[in-house]
């Protein structure tokens, strides 16, 4: 039998059900709808500048075009700028508002080498040998400052009360310039903090992520001829070779949560001469700090075995590490709301095609970009993935974090992939959404304060007696780093 829906009820629907479903879907929170407006108002300026920084490509450290395009664009906004802080002249904070809350927002801006890319489906570089975004650090400071600059325009009219800052985290793919923003003390005051990352989905991200050490290792003999007089000669190269050879092996029993990798720097220049001196870069990680430190002691000791089997000397330097992320819930399921409200990013065919092209190159499903959002995951006990020095000031601030899609399910990470997608309007969008989810959620925070001394309550208790100490050497930071 077929039915005819009454012309009343098409009405209602047009009316009342359709407009729900449309990009302008309005809220109660009347200062949310106000935020995702200013967020959608600046949409061109905020792209535009995350075109600049990616077009920029600057690694660790010498992000120095990139962060003065952010900061200097914070200026115009209104915002009060302190640049260079923590000793790092790259790192700033830009703050407007006086008072509590302290609202802070994080923004990161280093590419990595030799990932130039053209923003096309297919890897093509645009400067081959350049760094470029693989990891859309371009797009990740221009939405946290977009974010923090809708909730500005809500301080400067009077609607919110506080303080919001922006932070301006400077190498965060090498050295972790965080943990000596965070020495400098920049964090002492701030109630509570948002952050994002690009990625292939849109979730709050309630996962750890593993903590991790480097440190050097040196080794120094004696230089000889390698066939007239080897007699003569203690290879630094034996004792590299040896001492990978020790990790390799250890490989087999620490938990399945530890990695290990090691980046040879030098082993020696020339086949002819005995090497008097190798050197490299080691990086242990695990689940978490705790879990960390034995292994990385014993990975420190076995430099020694063997210095002692090749006959040389050695050294260790520490250059770094990063704790594990706290996860603060409490602050995700805010986030996962607001992110529940304002739905899936939604793509144009020719941006799926894009994606389904990108899919095909790296020979991953050609499913395109996916953007849906799930219920909030269960934070695992067993982590996989990577490191951040979010982790550190997750010790010292409650800390909420989101990830937004900015490139294909599937896309290796750190890949050509995820720069093309980051310089066109594929990681346009989820840079704006980011912003957005993220400033309706910093809205929260400055309206409801039973929800950050909730967030408060839940950081002591998951961080319990543990007092945070940063991995980091006496000194300044390597800012000029031979290594
Ligand atoms: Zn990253």
């Amino acid at each position: 039998m077929r039915k005819t829906t009454p012309f009343f009820l098409l009405f209602f629907f047009t009316i009342l059900v359709l407009p729900s479903f449309g990009q302008q879907r309005k809220g109660k929170n009347p200062l949310k709808n106000e935020v995702v407006q200013t967020i959608d108002q600046n949409y061109e300026a905020l792209t535009g500048l995350s075109d600049q920084i990616w077009a920029f490509e600057e690694t660790a450290f010498d992000e120095i075009q990139s962060s003065k395009a952010l900061a200097d664009y914070a200026e115009e906004l209104g915002f009060t700028v302190t640049r260079g802080v923590a000793e790092m002249p790259t790192a700033f904070y830009a703050e407007y508002g006086s008072g509590k809350p302290v609202i802070g927002i994080l923004g990161e801006f280093d590419a990595l080498p030799g990932l130039s890319q053209e923003a096309v489906p297919y890897k093509s570089p645009r400067n081959p040998g350049a760094p470029g975004h693989g990891c859309g650090h371009n797009l990740f400071g221009v939405a946290s400052l977009g974010a923090a600059n809708a909730v500005k325009e809500l301080i400067q009219s009077g609607k919110i009360k506080g303080t919001v800052r922006f932070y301006g985290t400077p190498a965060e793919e090498k050295y972790f310039g965080k943990l000596w923003m965070i020495r400098a003390g920049l964090f002492e005051d701030v109630d509570a903090v948002m952050d994002w990352h690009p990625g292939a989905e849109t979730k709050a991200n309630v996962q750890t992520g593993l903590a991790l050490v480097d440190f050097l290792v040196e080794f120094m003999g004696q230089a000889a001829h390698a066939s007239s007089d080897p007699w003569n000669g203690r290879s630094a190269a034996d004792a590299l070779e040896l001492y990978t050879a020790g990790i390799n092996y250890f490989r087999e029993h620490v938990r399945p949560t530890v990695r290990m990798h090691y980046h040879i720097q030098d082993g020696g220049q020339v086949v002819n001469v005995v090497p008097d001196y190798a050197k490299l870069w080691v990086r242990v990680r695990d689940a978490n700090k705790q879990g960390l430190e034995p292994v990385w002691k014993h990975v420190e000791r076995m430099a020694e075995g063997a210095a002692i089997m090749a006959n040389v000397d050695y050294k260790i330097t520490l250059i770094s590490g990063i704790h594990e992320i706290l996860v603060n819930r409490t602050g995700s399921a805010a986030l996962q709301k607001n992110l529940e409200f304002l739905g899936p990013i939604s793509y144009t065919e020719e941006e799926q095609e894009f994606a389904k092209k990108i899919q095909e190159a790296v020979d991953k499903p050609q499913v395109g970009m996916v953007s849906k959002i799930d219920p909030m995951e269960e934070t695992l006990k067993n982590p996989m993935g990577g490191s951040t020095d979010v982790g550190d000031v997750s010790y010292v601030v409650p800390t909420i974090r989101l990830s937004a899609s900015t490139a294909p399910s599937g896309t290796p990470w750190h890949s050509w992939a995820v720069v093309a997608c980051g310089g066109m309007s594929i990681g346009h969008k989820g840079m704006a959404y980011a912003a957005k989810a993220m400033a309706m959620t910093m809205v929260d925070l400055f309206q409801d304060k039973d929800l950050v001394d909730a967030m408060k309550a839940e950081f002591k208790e998951r961080k319990g007696d543990y007092i945070y100490e940063g991995m980091v050497p006496d000194g300044p930071p390597p800012i000029n780093a031979p290594y």
